[in-house]
């Protein structure tokens, strides 16, 4: 049977995400409160602004029912702000809370202002063929990380997607593209 992709619908570019799922051989289901966590089989978090998604969380509780779901070993996948809330640390922002379920700091804008946005070719660990275009929107960059996180790409010398366990992370947005190769690496882990 296929399995069901949630998506995080707290803020952020939440339909872009189940639009692409859509074109895959996934159901796709939004994750609005804890009780959705139960009818899915992995998540994914979108960007979009990692304080707003974050407060909403709190809100819902999904903060605390999804954390328990991580260390269950539910896969999940988290796109630049998602990134971000799944970090075990915010180097320019370290009161800010997170699920700290990735052994990875980060920086949040970390590319400055004149480059918010950008494209660029990257090569993927795993993934052959052409290398994938990155689409990165004041994107977070990994600026360390714990011996259990294997790093599966690099911009500039720096690491920009990174995997520990059931957990995925990538500054750059897939769902922004026509490429379905990340999201089908993701698919494999679930
Ligand atoms: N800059 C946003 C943040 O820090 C992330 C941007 C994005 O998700 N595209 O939360």
């Amino acid at each position: 049977m296929a399995p069901i992709i949630g998506v995080l619908g707290m803020q952020g570019d939440i339909r872009e995400h189940v639009e692409f799922l859509k074109n895959m051989d996934v159901g796709v289901t939004i994750v609005k409160l804890p009780k959705h966590l139960e009818t899915i089989d992995a998540l994914i978090i979108p960007g979009g602004e990692s304080t707003t998604i974050w407060k909403l969380m709190k809100i819902t509780g999904l903060d605390v029912s999804l954390k328990e779901k991580i260390e269950q070993g539910l896969p999940v996948y988290g796109t630049c702000a998602g990134m971000i809330v799944l970090a075990k640390e915010i180097e320019n922002f370290p009161a800010q809370e997170t699920l700290g379920a990735i052994d990875i700091k980060v920086k949040r804008n970390a590319f400055g202002r004149q480059v918010d946005s950008f494209e660029a070719d990257l090569e993927i660990k795993y993934i052959d063929g052409k290398p994938f275009r990155g689409v990165f929107i004041r994107a977070p960059l990994i600026t360390s990380y714990g011996k259990d996180v294997e790093i599966l790409s690099e911009y500039d010398g720096k690491p920009v997607m990174a995997r520990q366990k059931n957990i995925l992370v990538s500054s750059f947005h897939p769902e922004l593209t026509n490429d379905s190769r990340v999201h089908e690496f993701f698919l494999k882990m679930v």
